[in-house]
């Protein structure tokens, strides 16, 4: 029988926090009193992660498990689990408990009126730097901006989608995934509810760095805006209007003024040097956007699953064939 609900949790060397993380959601889930599935994905843990997993499922035939042949990264895992998800509502939630699981029966409850999406929305931080709460603000304004979907503002990926959604989402086959914005892209009628993001439970965050963190934001620019392409044709009009009224300038000043305006080689050396850099930086704009064009050509799948625990399908490379019932 296929669950009525799919908890998803990506687990990447959590092996300090998987226990609990049975534990609460069980504990929850039990509480709505329907069918449920908790489905961890482990992207590649060094650690125990795997054999932990495996043992839940032994323990409890409900935690069900994929295993990536090596680490894909957190948008390749959810969409694994999304892919093999059963439920006919699907929650996703961080492994390290900084998403409540005691959030869920809300978000049920929205559900149930109706909602197809029903993201959290953190109201509180506890336990990151400043450093991480004023960028991750400064993103959220400029995505706002800049994009043409509304991606709603302080959303992570903690969220409850029908069924309807996931299976749209599983028709996106975009490489460089970025589903904060594919959720709102998707449509239907979505809402949002309230929680405090705790800290971690145990274990080390792995998005800290800032690397990390310049990559999933160029993924989400370059997924949902043409802007910064656009921006090289702005950036001309503005030059080359300027130039315009400099060339204008210096021919008066030449013929009417008190002496020569270009005196010396810095004139000559700063202009070049500038418009140098603007034509790099649009280069480098458009290599941004090829590259991922390059991803896409080249049509490899999302990720590798090498084993498999509680699932009845054999491990594929993608998403499942889902039976049409
Ligand atoms: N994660 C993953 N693959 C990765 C990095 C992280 O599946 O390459 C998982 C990780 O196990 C956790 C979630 O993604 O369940 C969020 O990661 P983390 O807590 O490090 O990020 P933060 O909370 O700092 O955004
Ligand atoms: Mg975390």
């Amino acid at each position: 029988m296929k669950p009525t609900f799919s908890v998803i949790a990506p687990v990447y060397n959590e092996e300090p926090v998987l226990p609990a993380l049975y534990e609460r959601i069980h504990e929850v889930m039990e509480g709505v009193g329907e069918p449920w599935e908790l489905v961890l994905v482990d992207d590649g843990s060094r650690d125990r992660s795997a054999a932990i997993i495996a043992e839940l499922n032994q323990r409890d035939g409900r935690v069900k498990g994929l295993s990536f042949s090596r680490n894909f990264g957190f948008q390749e895992a959810v969409t694994a689990g999304m892919d093999y998800a059963q439920g006919q509502a699907v929650i996703l939630t961080d492994a390290d408990l900084q998403d409540p699981p005691e959030v869920i029966p809300e978000m049920i409850a929205k559900w149930r009126e109706g909602y197809d999406v029903v993201y959290g929305v953190r109201s509180e931080r506890e336990g990151e730097t400043w450093f991480k709460l004023a960028t991750a603000k400064l993103f959220y304004r400029l995505i706002h901006r800049i994009t043409s979907v509304n991606i709603p503002l302080d959303t992570g990926d903690f969220r409850l989608m029908d069924r309807r959604v996931v299976d749209a989402l599983g028709r996106m086959h975009e490489r460089n995934r970025f589903l904060r914005g594919m959720v709102p892209w998707v449509g239907f009628r979505q809402t949002g509810v309230h929680f405090k993001r705790a800290p971690r439970y145990a274990g080390e965050a792995k998005y800290s760095s800032v690397r990390r963190m310049v990559k999933f934001a160029m993924n989400a620019i370059t997924s949902f805006s043409y802007v910064p392409l656009q921006l090289a044709t702005f950036l001309g009009f503005i030059i080359a209007g300027l130039a315009g009224l400099a060339i204008f300038t210096v021919v008066l000043l030449r013929l009417f003024g008190p002496h020569d305006p270009l005196v010396g080689q810095a004139t000559t050396l700063v202009a070049v040097l500038f418009l140098g850099g603007v034509q790099l930086i649009s280069l480098g704009i458009i290599g941004e956007y090829l590259g991922r064009i390059y991803d896409e050509v080249k049509g490899r799948p999302l990720y590798l699953v090498q084993q498999q625990w509680g699932f009845d399908t054999p491990p594929t490379d993608g998403p499942p064939a889902r039976d049409s019932a």
